[in-house]
C-alpha cells in the first residue's frame, strides 16, 4: 500500500509523500495527513534484532513509499551517524519507577534533532525526484530548539536557504547563543519582538500569501517548512516510539503485546502526535500522557473538549513549551472526527477568528480517552529536578521534569501501574540556569556558561561537545524585527 497525503481542511489535491514534504503546508492552510495508516506487519518479537537505523527504515518505508529504498537508506545513514553522541542514538535509562527515553544526544541537544537531522535529506531528495529546480527557502518559527536543529540540518545544503524566527526574549541563553553563532552561507536568524505564537502565525501567513508566493516563484524560490507542520518532521518521530517498544521487549522489561504508556512534554503537539500515529500503526500503547507547563491550554482541552486561547501567555522555565496554538492538534481533530474535513475547517476558522476558541463534539471527546492531560508550575518543575536527582542521581532538564511530575500525578490519581516511558526532550545543559536550582542549594553565579561548568562539577555528567566553548564563538546573526514585518525581512534576505 502506498500511503498518500491530503489536507486536514479538504481543499487540496491528494499528494505523494514527496510532494507533501516539499510543500510543507497545504494551500488551503490545512496540514498534510496520511489518508490511511500503515500497520506494523511483523510480530513485535521478530523486530528485536533491529537497531535504531533499521527501525527507522522499517517505519519510514511504510509512510514514504514513493521514495526509493536507496534514497531512504541514504537519508537514514546520513542522519543517524556520529553527529549523535550516543551510539544507540536514543538511549533508554531505567530509574526506580520509570524509563527515560533520551532523545537529546544529537548535535543541538534537544529531541528536534531526531527529525531535523533527516528532514533536509528527505526534502532535497523529494525536490530531485519531483524535478523541482527552484531554490527551497525553509522558513521556521522556533520556541528555541527547532531553530537550531533546522539551522544545523540545512546549513550549506545545496539548493536551500534557511530563515529562522525566534522570540527575542523567549529562549534560554544557550538556545540563543546556539542560533546566533550558526555558521553556513545559507543560514539566517532573526529575533522577533513577540512570542512563539507570533512567530509561527507570521510564518504560516507567509506560506498562505498567494501573491507573495507567486512573486517568489518568479524569482526562482519556493517556500517549505521545517516546523512540525511538515509531515516530514512527524514521520521520523514515529520511529522512536516503535524503537522504544522493541528495545524494552529485547531487554525483557515487557512481554510482547503488553501495553506501555508514554509521557510527552508538549508544546506544538508534534511529538505526542507521533506517538498517537505509532498507536494507530498498532503499537501497544496504553495512555499518551500530555504534559504541559503553566501554559496549560492542552490540559484544559483534554479535560473539557474546549480549546480556548483567550488567556494569558506565560514565559516559563520550560520555554520550548511556551505555546498557546498547538498546530498539530489539527491533525488529531482530523482523526477524532473520522477525517471530517469540514468540521476541522470550521473549528480552525473559529480558532483563527474572533472567538479564538472551539468545542469538539461529544463523540470526539469520547475518543480523547486515550490521552491524559496534566500540567506543572515552575516551582514544581524545580522541585521535581531536585527530587529525582536526590533519589536517583539522574538529572532532568526542565521539560522532562514537567513530564515526570505529571506522571507522578497521573499515577497517584489513576493507580495505573502500566510501565511508563518519559520522553526526555532536552539535555539538562540546555537549561542550566533552571536545572542547577534543583541540584544546588544556593547559587550566586549568573553567567550561564560558568553554570554549565558548575553543573558538570556537581553531577559528574560530561559537558556535551556541541556547547563546549559556545560562549567563545563569534556572533554571526543580529537581525531583529517587529512581529508584523517578517515578510519584509524575508524579502530583504532574498533580495527581492
Ligand atoms: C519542541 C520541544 C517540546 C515540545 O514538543 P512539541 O512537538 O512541540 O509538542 C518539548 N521539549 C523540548 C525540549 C522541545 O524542544
Amino acid at each position: 500500500m502506498v500511503i498518500k497525503y491530503k489536507s486536514t481542511r479538504g481543499n487540496e489535491e491528494i499528494k505523494s509523500s514527496a510532494e507533501a514534504i516539499l510543500k510543507g503546508i497545504a494551500k488551503d492552510k490545512g496540514l498534510f495527513v496520511p489518508i490511511a495508516f500503515p500497520t506494523i506487519d511483523k510480530k513485535l518479537n521478530d523486530l528485536t534484532q533491529m537497531d535504531y537505523k533499521e527501525v527507522a527504515f522499517y517505519v519510514l518505508e511504510k509512510f514514504l513509499r514513493d521514495f526509493s529504498e536507496a534514497d531512504l537508506r541514504d537519508a537514514i545513514e546520513n542522519a543517524y551517524d556520529e553527529k549523535f553522541e550516543a551510539k544507540e542514538i536514543a538511549p533508554i535509562v531505567k530509574t526506580k519507577d520509570a524509563y527515560f527515553l533520551e532523545l537529546y544526544h544529537g548535535k543541538t541537544l534537544a529531541f528536534k534533532d531526531m527529525a531535523l537531522s533527516i528532514l533536509p535529506h528527505l526534502l532535497t531528495k523529494a525536490a530531485k525526484k519531483l524535478g523541482e529546480d527552484k531554490k527551497i527557502v525553509i522558513l521556521a518559527a522556533t520556541s528555541g530548539d527547532t531553530g537550531k536543529a533546522a539551522l544545523e540540518g540545512f546549513s550549506d545544503v545545496d539548493q536551500t536557504e534557511i530563515i529562522v524566527f525566534y522570540p527575542d526574549h523567549g529562549v534560554s541563553e544557550v538556545q540563543k547563543r546556539q542560533m546566533i553563532t550558526q555558521e553556513g552561507k545559507n543560514t539566517h536568524v532573526v529575533a522577533i519582538k513577540g512570542n512563539f505564537d507570533d512567530a509561527q502565525s507570521g510564518v504560516k501567513k507567509i506560506f498562505n500569501d498567494d501573491d507573495f508566493n507567486e512573486q517568489m516563484n518568479e524569482k526562482g524560490y519556493v517556500f517549505s517548512s521545517a516546523n512540525s507542520i511538515n509531515i516530514g518532521r512527524l514521520v521520523p518521530q514515529v520511529v522512536y516510539y516503535v524503537y522504544t517498544y522493541i528495545e524494552l521487549l529485547k531487554r525483557g522489561e515487557i512481554t510482547s503485546g503488553e501495553k506501555i504508556n508514554f509521557v510527552v512534554p508538549t508544546g506544538n503537539f508534534g511529538n505526542i502526535l507521533a506517538g498517537y500515529y505509532a498507536k494507530k500503526m498498532g503499537l501497544p500503547i496504553g495512555k499518551l500522557i500530555c504534559a504541559s507547563n503553566k501554559n496549560n491550554v492542552l490540559y484544559d482541552f483534554l479535560n473539557t473538549g474546549v480549546y480556548n486561547i483567550n488567556r494569558e501567555f506565560f514565559m516559563t522555565n520550560s520555554p520550548s513549551m511556551d505555546i498557546l496554538i498547538s498546530s498539530n492538534l489539527e491533525r488529531l481533530l482530523y482523526e477524532l472526527s473520522d477525517q471530517d474535513e469540514n468540521l476541522v475547517k470550521n473549528m480552525m476558522n473559529q480558532l483563527e477568528g474572533e472567538s479564538k476558541q472551539y468545542t469538539i463534539t461529544p463523540k470526539m471527546k469520547e475518543r480523547l480517552k486515550g490521552f491524559y492531560g496534566g500540567f506543572t508550575t515552575e516551582e514544581e518543575t524545580i522541585e521535581t529536578i531536585k527530587k529525582v536527582y536526590t533519589e536517583s542521581e539522574y538529572v532532568l532538564d526542565t521539560h522532562t521534569a514537567v513530564a515526570y511530575k505529571v506522571y507522578e500525578e497521573y499515577k497517584k490519581e489513576t493507580k495505573d501501574e502500566t510501565k511508563t516511558v518519559i520522553v526526555s526532550t532536552a539535555s539538562p545543559y540546555k537549561f542550566t540556569k533552571s536545572v542547577i536550582k534543583g541540584i544546588k542549594e544556593s547559587i550566586e553565579e549568573k553567567n550561564e556558561f560558568k553554570l554549565i561548568e558548575m553543573l558538570s562539577e556537581n553531577t559528574g555528567i560530561i559537558i556535551p561537545e556541541p556547547i563546549k566553548d559556545l560562549d567563545q564563538k563569534p556572533v554571526l546573526h543580529d537581525m531583529k524585527c517587529e512581529k508584523d514585518r517578517m515578510k519584509d525581512i524575508v524579502k530583504g534576505i532574498l533580495d527581492i
